[in-house]
């Protein structure tokens, strides 16, 4: 079961987090995947209760969780993005 961004059960499990982008397989529309070392310093946001799971790949994970992973280009923009995702209806 999957809840959308800002709706329950978000924030009460404490189940979203960020992350430094890993190591990632980009596909291409060729269909050839092709790994890269994430060297940007991204971060990301992962979020359980939307459905997220920190072994999807960013290219396989489907468009609504691509939104709320982003990627940030910082820590803190990505904390700011993760508190927006929790919070926006329970402040
Ligand atoms: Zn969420």
């Amino acid at each position: 079961m999957t809840s959308s961004p800002g709706r329950p059960p978000h924030g009460q499990g404490g189940k979203a987090h960020i992350r430094l982008q890993p190591s990632a397989y980009f596909e291409t529309p060729d269909g050839v995947r092709v790994s890269y070392e994430n060297s940007a310093g991204l971060y990301e946001v992962i979020c359980a209760d939307c459905g997220d799971n920190a072994d999807i790949p960013y290219e396989q994970a489907p468009d609504e969780l691509r939104k709320v992973r982003g990627p940030y280009q910082n820590e803190n923009l990505a904390m700011r993005a993760l508190e927006q995702h929790m919070g926006a209806r329970f402040r």
